[in-house]
C-alpha cells in the first residue's frame, strides 16, 4: 500500500552573469539539493523556455529567482511571464544595490514575494531564512506534489465529515473517497474490510490502515504531536485559537518554556472564517485557515510546542505547580496556565436537528463541504458577521444562499460592509423575522420548516444544507469552581474579581489579581472566554500577548 516518493519540486534561478548565476545556483544545491532540483539559466528568455518544457512534463516549480537587471528581458519581465507557466511558484528579485522603483514595480506588477539584495553573505543568515519560508508556502498552498492521507466513508455519516474536517483544519493533505465510488470501494477491499467495518476507513501514506480513528489515533499517526516533550513548563496555554497562539507566539518569543494544548486544530472560531476581513495588517483580507497556519508556524519558530488532539479536562493547583488534566488521562505541569478555550456555537433546538447534525446540518462555516454545495440550494441561520461570512463564502458555487435571520433586519448584528456585499450579491436572498423550526430527512437533511415568529406561520423547504451561527457559550464546562465565571460560564478575571473592594473568596496573596488573572493564583484567561471580552481576532490576539506579560509579573514573585 505504501506508494512512491513524491518527484522533487525544482527551483529556478536566473541571471545574466555566468558567475553570478553559478554561485547562486551552488548555494541553492548546497542547502536543498536533496529534496529539490536546481535549474539555472542566463536570460530571461532562455529560462522561460526551460520552464514551459518542465510545465510539460508535468513538474512542480516552487520558487523563481530572477535577477532585475539582465539585458533584453529584466527580471521583473521574466518574472510576469513565468507567472504565466507557473502562478503559484513563489516569486524573488535580486539587485545588486537598493533600488525603491524596481522593488514598487516588481510588488505592483509581478506581486513579488521577496526582495533580495546580492551578495547575501553568509547565506545562512540571508538567503536560507528567506528560501525556507517561501518553500513552507508554497508547500502549504497545495501546489506542492503530497502523498497524501486517503478517507473512505460514507457521503452522509457524521463521523466522516469530523474526520475530513479535523485534517483539513489541521492542514494534514487528504483525499475524499465515497464508499459507492470504484476507487472508495477498491480501497475498501484492499484495507480487508467488510460490512461489519467501521467507517470511515483511513489510509495514511505509509499504508497503514485505520477503522473510523479517534481524532487522538489519529492526529497521532498523521505525524501531529499529541503528547508532551517536557516534564515541566514555565506556561501551559489551553486553546490553539487566536488568543492561545497570541500567547504562545509572545511567551516562547520571550524565552518561556512554552505548551499550547489544542482539542481538534489550531486557529479556533478564526481558523473557520472564510475572510477575516477586519485585522490589522490584511487590508486585502486574509482567510482564517491561513492567518491560523501563519500563527501556529510562528509559534513552533519561537519554540513553543503544540499538542494537538487532546482535550483538557481540569487545571489544578499542586504546590506552587499548575496542573493541566486531558479527559483520556495523562497531566501537564507548568509555573502558570493561560485559558483561552474560546465559545462554541450555540445548538439549534428544533426537532430532527440534532440526529442531522453531520449529515446536512453543520455549526459553523464547515468550510470543506463548500465544494459539496456547489450548484445546490443552501440555508444559513443567524443575522451576525459570521453567518455574514459564510452566505457570502457559499455564494461563490451554491445556486443559491438563503439567510433566515430572526430579528427584523441584520443591521442591528452585522457589520455594513458585510451587508453591503450582501445586498449586492444575486444568488443571496436575506428573510427576517423568522426561524427554523423542524429539520425533516432521514440519513441525510432533506428539507427544513421555517417558522415566520411574527406571525406563527409555517413553510416547507427543501435542502440538503443548512449552516448555524446562533451566538455561542463558552467553553468552561470542565472547570471546577475554584474559577470564578459569570452566569454564563465566561471567567471573570482582575478588576471583575472585586466584589466592593474585596477579594475572591480563598485568594490567600498580599495582592489583588493581575487585570487577565483568575480567582486562581497563576491561572490566566484571554480572548472570547473571558467575561465582557469584545470577541474579535485582534483583541482575542491582544489579549494573549497581555497575559504573557503578567504570566512574566507573576514569575518574578514565585
Ligand atoms: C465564522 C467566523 C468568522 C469570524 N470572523 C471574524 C472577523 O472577520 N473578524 C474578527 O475580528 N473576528 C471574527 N470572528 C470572531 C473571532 O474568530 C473570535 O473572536 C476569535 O477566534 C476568538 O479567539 P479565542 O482564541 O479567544 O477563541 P477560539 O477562536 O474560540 O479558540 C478557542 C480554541 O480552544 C480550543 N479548546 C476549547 N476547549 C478546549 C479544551 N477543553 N481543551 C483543549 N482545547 C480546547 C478550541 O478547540 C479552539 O481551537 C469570527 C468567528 C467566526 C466563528
Amino acid at each position: 500500500m505504501a506508494e512512491p516518493d513524491a518527484p522533487r519540486p525544482v527551483i529556478v534561478t536566473v541571471d545574466d552573469d555566468p558567475s553570478v548565476s553559478r554561485a547562486v545556483a551552488r548555494d541553492l544545491r548546497r542547502q536543498y539539493g536533496a529534496g529539490h532540483r536546481i535549474l539555472r539559466g542566463e536570460s530571461g528568455r532562455e529560462t522561460l523556455d526551460a520552464l514551459k518544457d518542465l510545465k510539460l512534463r508535468g513538474e512542480q516549480v516552487a520558487v523563481i529567482l530572477a535577477d532585475y537587471r539582465m539585458p533584453q528581458m529584466n527580471g521583473i519581465e521574466f518574472l510576469e511571464q513565468a507567472m504565466d507557466v507557473y502562478p503559484a511558484a513563489r516569486r524573488v528579485l535580486l539587485t545588486a544595490y537598493a533600488d525603491t522603483d524596481a522593488a514598487i514595480q516588481a510588488i505592483n506588477l509581478v506581486d513579488v514575494d521577496h526582495y533580495l539584495l546580492k551578495p547575501w553573505d553568509p547565506p545562512e543568515e540571508k538567503l536560507y531564512p528567506v528560501l525556507d519560508d517561501l518553500l513552507r508556502s508554497w508547500r502549504a498552498s497545495g501546489h506542492a506534489p503530497v502523498r497524501e492521507t486517503k478517507v473512505v466513508g460514507h457521503r452522509w455519516s457524521s463521523r466522516s465529515f469530523e474526520v475530513r474536517d479535523f485534517l483539513a483544519r489541521n492542514r494534514v493533505p487528504y483525499r475524499w473517497y465515497a464508499t459507492t465510488e470504484p476507487e472508495g470501494a477498491r480501497l475498501l477491499t484492499a484495507a480487508g474490510a467488510d460490512e461489519d467495518t467501521a467507517i470511515p476507513v483511513v489510509v495514511t501514506p505509509d499504508g497503514q490502515v485505520l477503522h473510523a480513528p479517534s481524532d487522538a489515533e489519529l492526529a497521532a499517526r498523521v505525524g501531529l504531536s499529541v503528547d508532551p516533550a517536557e516534564e515541566f513548563y514555565d506556561v501551559v496555554v489551553v486553546g490553539g485559537g487566536p488568543a492561545g497562539l497570541g500567547a504562545a507566539v509572545y511567551a516562547a518569543s520571550e524565552g518561556l518554556r512554552t505548551v499550547l494544548v489544542e482539542r481538534t486544530a489550531t486557529g479556533g472560531q478564526a481558523g473557520q472564517s472564510s475572510r477575516i476581513e477586519n485585522y490589522l495588517g490584511f487590508p486585502d483580507g486574509i482567510s482564517g485557515s491561513q492567518l491560523a497556519e501563519r500563527a501556529r508556524r510562528q509559534a513552533v519558530k519561537f519554540g513553543a510546542e503544540l499538542v494537538s488532539a487532546r482535550d483538557v479536562s481540569g487545571v489544578e493547583v499542586e504546590g506552587a505547580a499548575r496542573v493541566v488534566r486531558f479527559v483520556d488521562g495523562g497531566t501537564i505541569a507548568a509555573h502558570t496556565a493561560i485559558l483561552a478555550t474560546g465559545v462554541a456555537y450555540r445548538q439549534l433546538d428544533a426537532p430532527g436537528v440534532e440526529p442531522l447534525t453531520g449529515r446536512g446540518v453543520f455549526y459553523g462555516a464547515a468550510l470543506t463541504e463548500a465544494m459539496s454545495c456547489a450548484d445546490q440550494d443552501v440555508y444559513v441561520v443567524g443575522g451576525a458577521n459570521s453567518a455574514g461570512q459564510a452566505a457570502l463564502h457559499f455564494a461563490q458555487r451554491s445556486r443559491s444562499v438563503t439567510m433566515l435571520v430572526r430579528g427584523p433586519s441584520l443591521t442591528a448584528s452585522m457589520s455594513s460592509y458585510l451587508i453591503d456585499q450582501i445586498e449586492a450579491a444575486p444568488n443571496v436572498t436575506v428573510r427576517t423575522g423568522v426561524t427554523v423550526c423542524e429539520a425533516h430527512g432521514t440519513d441525510h437533511l432533506e428539507g427544513l420548516t421555517v417558522l415566520d415568529v411574527a406571525t406563527g406561520a409555517k413553510e416547507q423547504v427543501t435542502t440538503s444544507w443548512l449552516f448555524v451561527f446562533i451566538g455561542a457559550a463558552p467553553r468552561t464546562d470542565w472547570l471546577d469552581e475554584s474559577v470564578s465565571r459569570d452566569e454564563h460560564g465566561f471567567v471573570y478575571a482582575g478588576p471583575d474579581l472585586l466584589v466592593d473592594g474585596e477579594r475572591p473568596e480563598g485568594w490567600a496573596l498580599e495582592r489583588d489579581p493581575y487585570h487577565l488573572e483568575t480567582s486562581v493564583p497563576g491561572v490566566f484567561v484571554a480572548g472570547d472566554v473571558r467575561a465582557d471580552s469584545v470577541k474579535r481576532v485582534a483583541s482575542a490576539v491582544g489579549e494573549g500577548a497581555m497575559a504573557v506579560m503578567l504570566v512574566h509579573r507573576y514569575l518574578e514573585r514565585l
